[in-house]
């Protein structure tokens, strides 16, 4: 197990940036599949536990609410306010992610892998 803040920092191989906001969602900026864009104000994102980031379409459309990566069931994603409302917990200190990860899900390959899952309820899973 990792001891130190640098060590997990290296561990995940984090810029010092990433790992000041690593407590933060990150707030990926498209949808992992379609690459349609997903600003942190959209009311169209939906992540998984790990945040995975997909468009409210793709979700219930593509990938029948089973996370491609792992299986896990998806929910709206939070806003996060724009404005300083407290403490500077706000969008222009700790910004959206601007780097997209566009991994487009292999729609065969899905069935298969989500076949039974889907069957169960997210919070069964
Ligand atoms: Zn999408
Ligand atoms: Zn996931």
């Amino acid at each position: 197990m990792p001891t130190s803040k640098e060590e997990i920092r290296r561990k995940y191989d984090l810029t010092d940036e990433e790992f000041d906001v690593v407590e933060a969602l990150a707030l990926r900026p498209t949808c992992e599949h379609c690459n349609k864009a997903l600003p942190p104000d959209s009311l169209e994102a939906r992540i998984c536990s790990f945040e995975c980031t997909f468009c409210a379409t793709c979700v219930d459309m593509v990938i029948g609410n089973v996370c491609p990566n792992c299986g896990g069931g998806f929910v709206p994603r939070p806003i996060r306010p724009a404005r300083n409302w407290k403490n500077g917990n706000y969008l222009s200190v700790i910004p959206a992610r601007k780097v997209p990860k566009h991994k487009p899900v292999d729609p065969s390959v899905h069935v298969l892998f989500s076949a039974e899952i889907r069957k169960i309820a997210p919070q069964n899973r």
